[in-house]
């Protein structure tokens, strides 16, 4: 690989600070409220069909997790939920917005490294309001130089953002902990991709690992980004 990097964009749940593990604490409360009414086995299945279908409806987020699990209570209890469990649902999945912000290991230092040589972006999805209050909370916003929030990390969502910074795909690079939403796209737009995979998955961006052909380089912590970086690409921080 001899490719210049010109935006070095990097992914925030679960690449810079803890996300899924408060979901599936949540979820863990919830199940609990639910086991009073019915047998958990179901609750995983229909959780799942239910958050597919509100994902194209209402997009990713808190929200829609809320919405979601009240959705699942009553279909999953068949309409018995009472009252008071549903509002303890809905504290429950309020109590995620005021979590505070957990950074990952090592990554203000790594991001201060990085500041130095790269033009960094910030690039993550979800809901407008609860995305920008994390990155506020974060401490990191001094190390990017751009900061988007999209709704969806898809090819297009890839190629529309290249377009309007004018970076050519070889010359950009995406790190994150999904393979559906932060490497395959950009490696099927001509981009480059480094994975750090994170150990909570969300079972909605969880896809197969294996798929032949694939060109990008997998590290266990973000500390490796600097080194890998410099090794493979050289260095360019220009303005864009
Ligand atoms: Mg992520």
């Amino acid at each position: 690989m001899n490719r210049q990097i010109e935006l070095l964009a990097i992914d925030a749940d679960d690449t810079l600070w803890t996300n899924m593990l408060f979901y599936h604490e949540a979820m863990d409360s919830i199940k609990n409220i639910l086991e009073k009414y019915t047998d958990t086995a179901l609750i995983i299945k229909d959780l799942y069909e239910i958050e597919t279908a509100n994902i194209s409806v209402l997009g990713y987020g808190t929200k829609s997790f809320i919405i979601t699990m009240v959705e699942a209570a009553i279909s999953l209890t068949e309409g018995k939920i009472k009252a008071h469990d549903i509002l303890e649902i809905v504290t429950i999945g309020k109590t995620l917005f005021s979590r505070p912000v957990e950074l990952l290991d090592n990554v203000k230092e790594t991001l201060a490294e990085l500041s130095q040589n790269y033009t960094l972006m910030l690039l993550t999805k979800g809901d407008l309001f609860e995305q920008q209050g994390k990155i506020n909370c974060s401490g990191l916003i001094g190390y990017f130089e751009y900061t988007e929030i999209v709704s969806e990390k898809d090819e297009a969502t890839y190629s529309a953002l290249l377009q309007r910074y004018n970076i050519a795909p070889e010359n950009f690079l995406m790190a994150g902990n999904s393979l559906k939403s932060d490497i395959f796209p950009v490696l099927n737009i001509g981009g480059n991709a480094v994975h750090i995979p994170h150990r909570s998955v969300w079972y909605h961006e969880d896809v197969p690992a294996d798929e032949a052909g694939r060109d990008y380089i997998v590290i266990s912590d973000i500390s490796e980004l600097t080194g890998l970086i410099c090794q493979n690409y050289p260095q360019k921080k220009v303005e864009i």
